[in-house]
């Protein structure tokens, strides 16, 4: 999906990708067999990681003050705070899992 305007505002805010927050910014998926609902209480679930931060698992992360996600590998940082625009009521950009890769197919 290419850009897309997705507010009237002063300038205008254009994202790649997805949804801001507050706009039922949500991930898509075809096929509900290949992703498990996990009730897992590991910190990875519950951080949200600095920009710049390594990463702890591989997976999609997605920024909470925008909504952006990202594929990022495990112990790689994850991407700086210029890899995109916010408008100042967003916040920093940060990141937090949102779907952790099975990289080992268990
Ligand atoms: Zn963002």
């Amino acid at each position: 999906m290419g850009p897309k305007r997705i507010q009237w505002s002063e300038p205008p805010i254009w994202v790649c990708c997805g949804f801001s927050e507050g706009d039922g910014s949500v991930a898509w998926y075809k096929d509900d067999a290949y992703l498990t609902r996990t009730s897992s209480s590991h910190e990875w679930w519950s951080t949200t990681y600095d920009a710049g931060a390594v990463a702890p698992v591989s997976g999609i992360y997605r920024c909470p003050g925008c909504g952006k996600e990202i594929a990022h590998n495990q112990d790689e940082k994850l991407p700086p705070q210029n890899h995109h625009q916010h408008s100042d009521d967003r916040g920093k950009v940060r990141w937090r899992l949102l779907v952790r890769s099975n990289t080992k197919g268990e």
